[in-house]
């Protein structure tokens, strides 16, 4: 028999809140549960005075959902809640300045770096994937991590429609396609379900993602990041150790308006922006072989140059990069010798260039 909810929070109702004496379950302290082929996710709801102090609480709970025989992984994260309003997670509560707050980094990588734009439709994803396979191709052992809960685009891009395994201690073990590990909560369930998630859910879940994933060892995990300059993007800056942060835009004016804004954001919290990628930059007519500039072209360089930010490179606009995107089979894997994937390589490289520095220390400044 397929486990249920109700299996669930039959197994939860036997913890008990030390606070109050009663079960977690009676008290409502249990939102949120999705269930689905062995995989539970959900939020322990605790008052906000309680705070951290309800980490064993949540560990208790954890454990009592592992248990479950049939229980494949189990996502349980700690939601305070503040004069009825569900706001913060218990731990970015009585949130600190961005920077005294600790970033943490993920065991076995050497570097994570967040692939983000100041919107959507611009070809973040799509980005993120091509970059992540041209880096596993120059070497680099490279995960790719789809931060976007509520659009997932990883099992598409890739391909994969299968759940994860889990390892000793209920890790769950990445799916490995391509040459890549990879781990998108499209893998575990169906988009409607995680959009009951609110916002600090959904943040947590991301940090399990980084945490309870078996990733080591790799050089580069990249971050596809949720679309934007909101809450869940920012906790995520803020809250993971990042190498640097690559921004995708269009050369349109407006969206740069908005590359702007994500450049802007990682400033705050003082990640190092590696660079900008112009994409759908020059489109190649497949008929008549001439370029066009459909959305103009250079922008992206300019705003760079204008912002001090290096620039990455551009990837034109071509039919086949959405084709074989939309198969699953990236144009990086199906035409490695393209001029596709040369411009992809390009801009793996420079990433990697990036990460080498950033890493070694500042040079010394010398005055004449
Ligand atoms: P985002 O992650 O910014 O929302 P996607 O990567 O999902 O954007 O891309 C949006 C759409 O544009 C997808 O259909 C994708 O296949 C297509 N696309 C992205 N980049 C290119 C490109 N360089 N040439 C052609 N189509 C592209």
């Amino acid at each position: 028999m397929a486990l249920s909810r109700d299996d669930v929070l039959r197994a939860l109702d036997q913890v008990i809140d030390p606070v109050s004496g009663r079960s977690v379950v009676q008290q409502d302290m249990i939102q949120g549960l999705v269930v689905r082929d062995g995989h539970v996710g959900f939020a322990l709801e605790v008052p906000a005075a309680q705070g951290r102090a309800a980490e064993p609480l949540r560990a208790e709970v954890e454990a009592a959902a592992k248990a479950i025989s049939g229980v494949l992984s189990v996502t349980a994260v700690l939601t305070a809640h503040d004069e009825g309003a569900h706001q913060h997670s218990a731990s970015s509560r009585a949130r600190p300045a961005p920077e005294a707050q600790a970033k943490q980094g993920v065991e076995g990588v050497k570097h994570v770096i967040a692939v983000a734009s100041g919107k959507g439709g611009v070809g973040k994803s799509t980005v993120a994937v091509n970059l992540a396979l041209a880096l596993s191709k120059s070497g680099l052992k490279t995960g790719l991590l789809d931060a976007d809960i509520y659009g997932p685009s990883v099992p598409r891009l890739l391909d994969i429609h299968k759940k994860p395994d889990t390892g000793p201690g209920k890790r769950i073990l990445p799916i490995e396609k391509y040459g890549l590990k990879t781990m998108s909560l499209g893998f575990i369930m169906r988009e409607e379900e995680a959009a009951i998630w609110r916002g600090p859910i959904v943040q947590s879940a991301l940090m399990q993602f980084l945490t309870q994933v078996e990733w080591s060892p790799l050089d580069v995990l990249v971050v596809d990041m949720p679309p934007g300059t909101g809450d869940i993007a920012l906790t995520l800056t803020q809250r993971v150790a990042l190498a640097g942060a690559v921004i995708v835009s269009t050369p349109q004016d407006l969206a740069l308006i908005d590359a702007r804004k994500a450049i802007a954001m990682f400033q705050k919290v003082r990640v190092p922006i590696l660079g900008l990628v112009e994409n759908m930059s020059t489109f190649i007519c497949s008929g008549c072989g001439r370029r066009h500039e459909i959305f103009g072209h250079g922008g992206a360089r300019a705003t760079a140059e204008a912002l001090g930010a290096p620039f990455l490179g551009e990837i034109p606009l071509v039919a086949k990069i959405r084709e074989l995107s939309d198969a699953g089979t990236p144009v990086m894997v199906t035409e490695p010798d393209g001029p596709e994937a040369a411009a992809f390589a390009e801009v793996a490289k420079k990433v990697a260039a990036a990460l080498e520095t950033t890493q070694r220390p500042a040079p010394k400044i010398v005055l004449e």
